[in-house]
């Protein structure tokens, strides 16, 4: 499939390692320059450097000035942003008391720079866990927090198509990434396995693929949608 993302500029947040740097891969690939937006600035350095088109962005989420700053120096150097992929999350593990919530900043600080931009498109991280409060891998606030980010999903693709802005989500299942190997122990693994009907994890380029088709013209009448990649886990 030609993707035509030629000349396009995207940002993946997260974009240094994981399910981000996947997505990074297939969009510069497909023709986009992108930035690889992370907090940790010598993992995005790396990742960006084997992309055939990009840059590394120090670029933390939660912080909103940090995030102006950023959205500044994207209009200087890019004169504006095409695809926005809200990528960089933490997981929250144990019961509801062990942890803490993310922010969701991007939005606010770079929708500016895509006003205008024909096909301009998000796609957001969600997962699993949004149907069912956690319980995959992460905990309660993890599942509450990607649920959030459903609606949120929702709420913008109304409100930013009629300026042809489209807002998609996408919902992995449990994937082998730093974000869960900690708590990903053989006896984990090994239950965890048995509820995707595919018999697998996926894998990041499985959901890359994803966001590379949602962000086309091929997806052009698509927007307000949660996708999952979860290998039939969400029918079991
Ligand atoms: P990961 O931990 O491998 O990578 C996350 C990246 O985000 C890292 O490079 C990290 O430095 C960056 N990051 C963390 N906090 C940041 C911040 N405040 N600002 C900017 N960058 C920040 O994680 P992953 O598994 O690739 O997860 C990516 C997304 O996919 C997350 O939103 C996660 O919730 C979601 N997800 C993961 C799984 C899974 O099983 N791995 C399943 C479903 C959904």
């Amino acid at each position: 499939m030609d993707l035509n993302l030629r000349g396009k500029v995207a940002l993946v947040t997260g974009g240094a390692r994981g399910i981000g740097a996947a997505i990074a891969k297939r969009l510069a690939e497909a023709g986009c320059f992108v930035w690889v937006a992370d907090i940790d600035e010598p993992a995005a350095r790396v990742t960006a450097s084997r992309l055939p088109s990009g840059a590394p962005l120090w670029l933390d989420v939660c912080d909103r000035s940090g995030l102006a700053s950023a959205a500044d120096r994207m209009q200087r150097e890019r004169r504006g942003l095409d695809i926005l992929i809200n990528n960089a999350g933490v997981a929250t593990f144990g019961r509801h008391d062990s942890t803490s919530a993310a922010a969701f900043n991007t939005v606010l600080a770079l929708v500016p720079l895509m006003r205008g931009r024909p096909g301009a498109s998000i796609v957001n991280m969600s997962s699993v866990s949004h149907e069912r409060g956690g319980g995959s891998l992460g905990n309660v606030w993890y599942g509450a927090t990607k649920a959030a980010v459903v609606a949120l999903t929702k709420g913008l693709a109304r409100e930013l198509g009629p300026e042809g802005i489209r807002v998609n989500a996408i919902a992995p299942g449990v994937m082998d990434t730093e974000l869960v190997r900690d708590v990903l122990t053989p006896e984990v693994r090994a239950a965890a396995i048995k509820r995707f009907p595919l018999g697998r994890f996926a894998e990041p380029d499985d959901v890359a693929r994803l966001v590379a088709f949602l962000v086309t013209d091929s997806a052009n009448f698509v927007t307000g949608q949660t996708v999952a990649v979860d290998g039939g886990f969400l029918a079991t």
